[in-house]
């Protein structure tokens, strides 16, 4: 069997899904492992690496993608304008695609892959079960994010993050407010804490409140029971009209107060709660950064522009939509970690085995046999048709 490392073609995308040691891993689990020329240069990991981790090296694009039995990518498949097709057009017909799919948002790569009768798995839909945490890329790239996002705010913030008390007089600390206090948000507290900010933190779901002052930070959320804020898996859910407009009393309180806000919240399957209005910005401080995480889903903030930074009241709103791509190093060793377990999942005796009363198999996967299987996704493509007739 051939697993395929591709290529990613995304704008702006400088991770790779497999580095040169999980390739290693992978032929050791009995696969052959191709890769595009140049798929880790972006993560500063040369071919070279890869061969003499036992990879073959492939120079041309359709060849990688149509002698491969196994795809591995981070982005979904997206039109490739060098060769003028998409890219899951370019994927054997029968062929197995792992990547982040994001099946929701792509329902024309979806429909492409079940035409050609490709098993598709998303990374992003694996299950939050103790036994699958060591593939949840999702946690990893958040983790990266909520790093990165702090180091952005502090380099466009006008002012430094710790309390200093000098010859030249006490610099007060710089107040950092994180709204959504999920895996990114955790991250986020803890490295503006690091930094010397004093933090605060919102979230609806109460079970939140201890893993935030655990960090050091205060926890400034409203006082919900666990059943209105939180599904069993953990998630957030929609919240009761007077359950959001507590909330968002109060958050609109500390956003004045707020020096940098960073802004994580979403809810799986939705658009992101638009929690931050323009209102709220324009009474902010001179000076503050908004960097809304959750921008690719529509943002929290109601200026958020998705992938650009704008200032708007004199207030920096960064709205970036791939912030773990500016971190490659670490965003693709924690990824190729995550695909890598995944794929030996499904590995048994050097070949794929596909088990489907498996639940991260069936749990992840979006299509087979032709079929849409992901019910939401399927759903979802059926309603666009219904609605086109
Ligand atoms: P997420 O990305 O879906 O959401 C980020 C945060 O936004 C969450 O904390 C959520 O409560 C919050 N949020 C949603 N709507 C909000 C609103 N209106 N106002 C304020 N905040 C709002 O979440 P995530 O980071 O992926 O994590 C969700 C949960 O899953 C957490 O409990 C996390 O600990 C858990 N988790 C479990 C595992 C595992 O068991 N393997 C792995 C990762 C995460």
């Amino acid at each position: 069997m051939i697993a395929g490392i591709a290529k990613e073609i995304g704008t702006s995308e400088r991770r790779v899904s497999v580095t040169p040691d999980s390739a290693r891993q992978i032929k050791a689990a009995g696969w052959d492992v191709l890769l595009e020329t140049g798929a880790g240069k972006g993560s500063f990991y040369a071919d070279r690496a890869y061969e003499e981790a036992g990879a073959t090296i492939v120079p041309s694009t359709a060849d990688l993608w149509s002698r491969s039995d196994v795809v591995l990518k981070i982005q979904p498949p997206l039109p490739n304008r060098t060769l003028n097709a998409h890219e899951a057009e370019l994927i054997r017909e029968g062929g197995v695609l792992i990547c982040m799919l994001r099946p929701l948002s792509n329902l024309d790569a979806v429909k492409i892959l079940a035409r050609r009768r490709v098993t598709s798995f998303s990374m992003d839909m694996m299950p939050r079960t103790t036994r699958a945490q060591r593939m949840d890329a999702l946690s990893s790239m958040s983790t990266i994010a909520g790093y990165k996002a702090v180091l952005l705010a502090s380099d466009t913030l006008p002012k430094i993050f710790p309390m200093l008390v000098t010859a030249a007089g006490t610099i007060a600390p710089s107040r950092v407010l994180v709204v959504g206090a999920g895996v990114a948000g955790l991250q986020a507290i803890a490295t503006a804490r690091r930094l010397g900010a004093v933090v605060e933190a919102y979230d609806v779901r109460p079970a939140v409140k201890e893993e935030v002052q655990s960090l050091g930070a205060k926890f400034v959320g409203p006082e919900l029971e666990e059943s209105e804020a939180q599904d069993e898996q953990g998630y957030a859910k929609p919240l009761s009209a007077e359950a959001q407009r507590q909330g968002m009393e109060i958050l609109q309180q500390r956003v004045a107060q707020a020096d940098v806000v960073i802004t994580t919240a979403r809810v799986p399957g939705l658009k992101a709660p638009r929690l931050i209005s323009a209102d709220s910005v324009s009474k902010m401080k001179p000076g503050s950064v908004i960097v809304d995480l959750a921008a690719d889903m529509g943002g929290n903030c109601e200026l958020t522009q998705p992938g650009e930074t704008v200032v708007r009241h004199d207030v920096t709103i960064h709205g970036p939509v791939r912030l773990a791509s500016a971190v490659p190093v670490h965003a693709s060793q924690m990824y190729s970690r995550n695909i890598t377990a995944f794929l030996l999942h499904l590995t048994q005796k050097g070949s794929l085995h596909l088990d489907w009363g498996d639940a991260i198999t069936s749990g992840t996967c979006v299509t087979r046999d032709g079929e849409i299987v992901h019910a939401a996704t399927r759903h979802r493509v059926e309603g666009a048709a219904t609605a086109k007739a």
